[in-house]
């Protein structure tokens, strides 16, 4: 069999360092030939990410991007569709929330800490998604995948408005999946289980949160960032042709059991 990205080009945002769940994709995508521009959020992980795309394969450009400068947002969709000659596929890995937000009571969370949460970890999914349509609808179609997390619809303590970003974002996959399916392109959400990342150590409890997690899962393991990397890699390939608009579940089967 052919490799499943061969001829085929990807956006991918959310890379801070070799944790990071969007480099595991990165690197399962680029493994399976497809070529990539990686994007960095600031100065402070620039050196990383750079070192990060070195490593790949077939490497492609490194961009800055923050995703709530919509400049920076139209300079690095135009860029990477240039310098790759178009794009199939977009991953979104971008996720943030005030510190102060993250653990306590969910029911003290203030104005600002509600819209930077929504802003970076939900919104920024259709502002890139409403870039990336041209260049994805002009290659006949494209994949566009995002990460969630079980929060979404059940109350974590201490994950709080980034479980409401969640829901937020899980919501916007299925309007996005109606908008886009017109020209091809599907939207889908892998909701992963816990997963030791720099974000993920933002969370008050985290650990032992991970620890109950793989305990109470059917397979009683955790799960890796590159497992969510093999489930992206066939979002972003033909094998899902026909799957758009789904939160599909990688985390050892955790959401389907009751205790
Ligand atoms: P990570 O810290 O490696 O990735 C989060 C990324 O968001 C970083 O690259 C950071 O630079 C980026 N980001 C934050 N604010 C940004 C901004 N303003 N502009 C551009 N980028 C910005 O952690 P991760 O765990 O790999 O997180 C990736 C995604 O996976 C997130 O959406 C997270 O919620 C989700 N997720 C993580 C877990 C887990 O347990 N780690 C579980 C389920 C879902």
């Amino acid at each position: 069999m052919s490799k499943l990205m061969a001829g085929r080009t990807g956006l991918v945002v959310g890379v801070a360092n070799k944790r990071s769940i969007s480099w595991a994709i990165a690197r399962k995508l680029d493994a399976a030939g497809g070529r990539l521009a990686l994007t960095y959020q600031n100065e402070r992980t620039e050196r990383d990410v750079r070192k990060l795309a070195a490593e790949l394969a077939n490497e492609g450009p490194v961009l800055p991007l923050d995703v709530t400068d919509d400049d920076q947002l139209d300079a690095a969709v135009a860029a990477a569709a240039d310098s790759l000659g178009g794009i199939d596929v977009l991953v979104h890995g971008a996720a943030f929330a005030l510190p102060d937000d993250l653990g306590g009571r969910f029911v003290d969370t203030g104005r600002e800490g509600f819209r930077t949460a929504l802003d970076i970890s939900a919104y920024s999914l259709t502002a890139l998604a409403r870039r990336v349509e041209p260049h994805m609808a002009a290659r006949g179609g494209g994949s566009i995948i995002t990460l969630t997390y079980i929060a979404s619809h059940r109350a974590v303590p201490g994950y709080n408005v980034m479980g409401v970003a969640k829901a937020a974002l899980e919501s916007s996959v299925r309007f996005l999946a109606w908008d886009l399916g017109e020209a091809g392109i599907r939207v889908n959400a892998i909701s992963a289980g816990p997963v030791r990342t720099l974000a993920a150590r933002g969370v008050p409890g985290f650990g032992e949160m991970a620890d109950q997690a793989a305990e109470r899962s059917p397979l009683r393991r955790a799960i890796t960032a590159d497992e969510v990397g093999d489930a992206a890699l066939y979002l972003a390939s033909p094998l899902s042709a026909a799957v758009t608009g789904e939160t599909m579940f990688v985390d050892a089967g955790f959401h389907a059991v009751g205790i």
